[in-house]
């Protein structure tokens, strides 16, 4: 088996290294990720420059791009195909509408949008703390996968972890995702030079956090597992919109 291990904080993320210690046996591993922080930067493809790669003294090998940039180049040529990509493990959450602007997510994405089965983790609050707690849960979850022969064919899942040193007697829940209310107001301040600056603000509070949702089962100390897809198309109401446009309504799946 070969995975390929990627994440959005940066190779020298503590949680890479967590990840890459606990894939350790499992196959051949490969880890690229992005020279520096990128959180935040969704699926983004850098178009306007080449890219480098360079190998630091550990072996893992690092981007001056995206997380989707470092997934996109291993897989159209840098490296061989792998059987499995995991994302991770991120610093802080990546629930309800964060997986939207998640580099962590998009770097797993990328993989599953080539095909590959794919794997993001996150610890739900930032800091590291009980990091290698998350580690091994992330290790019994690709283990699972393994002893269920699920590589074959392409999935994407979200994994995150409640930060608690019992991570891994934690027990897991399939979630959907929940939904934030509207990110915290810009902030706004004033350069050294006069110029005005906005920060943007933080994400907004879990607004749909009932049962079922993986807000809910990391709050209630579980190991919130999502299944994803990619189609963004409101199925539900493409319908309507045919009508409402008088068109014919397209094909159904
Ligand atoms: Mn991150």
């Amino acid at each position: 088996m070969r995975i390929l291990i990627a994440n959005d904080d940066g190779y020298l993320a503590p949680g890479l290294a967590a990840l890459a210690q606990a894939m350790q046996g499992l196959g051949t591993l490969d880890i690229i990720a992005p020279e520096q922080n990128a959180s935040g930067t969704s699926n983004a493809l850098t178009l306007n420059r080449p890219l480098s790669v360079y190998t630091a003294g550990n072996g893992y090998r690092y981007v001056n791009g995206t997380p989707s940039d470092c997934v996109h180049v291993a897989l159209t040529g840098l490296l061989p195909r792998p059987d499995l990509v995991v994302s991770g493990i991120n610093q802080g959450a990546n629930m309800g509408d964060d997986t939207l602007y998640s580099g962590t997510v998009a770097a797993a994405m990328e993989g599953y949008l080539f095909g590959v089965p794919a794997i993001a983790f996150s610890q739900v609050e930032k800091g590291w703390a009980e990091l290698q707690a998350a580690a091994a849960v992330a290790r019994a979850v690709v283990e699972r996968i393994v002893a269920l022969r699920l590589l074959g064919r392409p999935f994407l899942l979200n994994v995150n972890i409640p930060n608690r040193a019992d991570a891994a007697q934690l027990p897991w829940r399939t979630t959907r995702l929940g939904r934030r209310h509207a990110s915290e107001p810009v902030i706004q301040q004033t350069s050294p030079r006069g110029e005005a600056l906005y920060w943007i603000g933080p994400a907004g509070d879990a607004r749909e956090a009932g049962p079922g949702t993986d807000f809910h089962a990391t709050a209630n100390g579980a190991v919130s597992i999502t299944p994803l897809q990619i189609d963004l198309t409101d199925h539900e109401r493409l319908g309507e919109w045919s009508g409402l446009f008088g068109v014919p309504a397209p094909q159904p799946r």
